[in-house]
């Protein structure tokens, strides 16, 4: 029997009152897990509503004491890592070695969050004016929302509630309703670890709950990972309701492999950006672009015969290298994109839509698919796929690859595999990419530095974590003030001048 899945308000579970619901499934088996109820407007309200009650309390909390509780978290975290990962892969699928890196990545956030006394510090100017004195701090916004995708069940929520909560913002999560269970958790442990009640809540839902989350008044911003039409939608509704916003969308990463490169390397790490997770990480490795015919010969056999060998399972079996992908929708959408590439002409060197995995016929499984001779007008190479299918894209030159990088719609991450330090440094200097990196595929920054993307992978004018992170959830305020030894006689009419 589907188990049913709740909301978290107000510290506790509860249940869903409306009348509509989706299903939530294992995608190693094909079976229904669990029932999830989507919220209404009304619902969402009165989750706002209690959030904007816990406000006061906790804006008013000292940044030590709310350091404390997501140290408590972590802590939490830590211990329990492998409860979180095992939630992780029965809705999601991923392979539970990769569901371990996600926790791991998301505790790194909250690490960092757990500086708030630090990062909150403001600044002080001493004599702005004679005896006249200004300081500037950081207060927090109110109520923020965060809306998140599959792919990352933990580590996208985690990029954004610890900061804002450091920042003293009440916090209402809605994750993706395909895989929504690891929120419940998240929001246990929160409170377990010390989190006032309705501090940080979470409302399962779909459009309705979202649109419901954009135009209410009291929610004060909003943080969005997922595909680009949505976030593109998210923004303009955001900015017309009067928002903060950023709102991360979708991807195509390319990654450059020069003749001078270390080709095992570079196969290595294709193999790794492209095929783990399934393809399903808005940084995975899409397009590699080998630079001279000599090098794409060498670089498509070493990679043929990678792909042929690639381990595709269930998640909870430790020897899968890539699980199934999340729904069965997603499975035909990705076999329907292999199809157009054949259909457009290029070379299918790899196949995997006929993989079976023994015991797991009902799974959405599809192997590592590897094409050739990718062509940029392609429909495979301009969409994102976000699955287990990597296109080579020859280049005759650098020039040609890092222009077809700059003039593709995504600019989220992108590599370039080089020894040649000139290559490398012009690379990283003159590519329209938020996140680069060099012999390094998958550029993910650390949480002390923020992440995101240009172009149509963000939209906003603040990246996540990091210094940006704590930009996105306070507000600036600049005070002046003097004391009556400091106050001169009279009034002024003039523009004031500190003097
Ligand atoms: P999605 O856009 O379908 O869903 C994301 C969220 O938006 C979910 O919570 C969903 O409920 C909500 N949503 C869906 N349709 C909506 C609508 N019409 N109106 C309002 N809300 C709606 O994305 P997904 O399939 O869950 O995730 C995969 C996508 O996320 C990929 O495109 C991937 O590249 C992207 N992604 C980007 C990043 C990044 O950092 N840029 C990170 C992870 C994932």
């Amino acid at each position: 029997m589907p188990r049913t899945i709740n909301h978290f308000i107000n510290g506790q579970e509860v249940a869903g009152r409306g009348t509509r619901t989706s299903q939530v499934f294992n995608p190693a088996t094909g079976q229904q897990s669990g029932t999830l109820p989507l919220a209404t407007t009304e619902e969402v309200r009165e989750v706002v509503a209690v959030a904007k009650k816990a406000y006061p309390l906790w804006s008013g909390t000292t940044p030590l004491r709310r350091s404390r509780i997501l140290n408590r978290f972590l802590r939490i975290l830590e211990e329990r890592t492998d409860e979180l990962a095992a939630v992780i892969t029965a809705e999601h699928g991923k392979v539970l070695s990769d569901a371990k890196g996600e926790i791991q990545r998301g505790m790194e956030v909250v690490e960092f969050a757990v500086g708030a006394p630090q990062l909150l510090k403001g600044e002080v100017t001493e004599n702005v004016g004679t005896r006249v004195d200004s300081h500037a701090l950081r207060q927090p916004l109110g109520i923020v929302a965060g809306i998140t995708p599959f792919n990352f069940p933990v580590m996208v929520p985690m990029w954004m509630f610890p900061v804002a909560l450091a920042c003293g913002n009440c916090f209402i999560l809605k994750p993706s309703e395909r895989d929504p269970s690891a929120s419940l958790l998240i929001a246990k442990w929160l409170k377990e670890a010390g989190l006032p009640d309705g501090v940080f809540n979470v409302v399962q839902g779909d459009k309705e709950s979202v649109d419901a989350l954009l135009t209410d008044p009291d929610i004060a911003a909003v943080s969005f990972v997922g595909s680009t039409p949505i976030a593109r939608y998210i923004y303009e509704t955001a900015a017309r309701t009067g928002k903060r916003c950023q709102a991360l969308g979708g991807a195509k990463n390319h990654m450059i492999i020069m003749p001078d490169a270390d080709l095992d390397q570079a196969v290595d790490a294709l193999m790794g950006a492209a095929y783990g997770s399934a393809g399903e990480r808005c940084m995975a490795i899409s397009v590699a672009v080998p630079v001279g015919e000599e090098t794409a010969n060498a670089l498509v056999a070493k990679l043929e015969a990678k792909v042929r060998e690639l381990k595709v399972g269930p998640g909870t079996d430790a020897a899968s290298e890539m699980g199934p992908l999340v729904t069965r929708e997603h499975l035909e959408r990705v076999r329907g994109y292999i199809a157009s590439g054949v259909e457009e002409g290029a070379k299918l060197i790899v196949d995997g839509r006929d993989l079976q995995v023994a015991g797991h016929e009902n799974g959405y499984f599809i192997g590592g698919t590897l094409f050739d001779h990718v062509t940029t007008e392609m429909k495979i190479y301009r969409e994102e796929i976000f699955g287990p299918v990597l296109a080579v894209a020859r280049a005759d030159s650098y020039e040609t690859a890092a222009r077809w990088i700059n003039e593709h719609e995504f600019g989220n991450g992108t590599a370039i595999f080089t020894r040649d330090g000139d290559a490398a440094r012009e690379f990283a200097h003159q590519i329209q990419v938020g996140m680069v990196g060099i012999n390094v595929p998958i550029p993910v920054p650390m949480a002390f530095h923020s992440f995101g993307g240009w172009k149509a992978s963000l939209f906003g004018d603040h990246h996540m974590h990091g210094p940006e992170g704590i930009r996105f959830y306070t507000r600036l305020k600049t005070i002046t003030s003097r004391w009556p030894t400091g106050i001169r006689a009279g009034a002024d009419f003039v523009m004031p001048t500190m003097q």
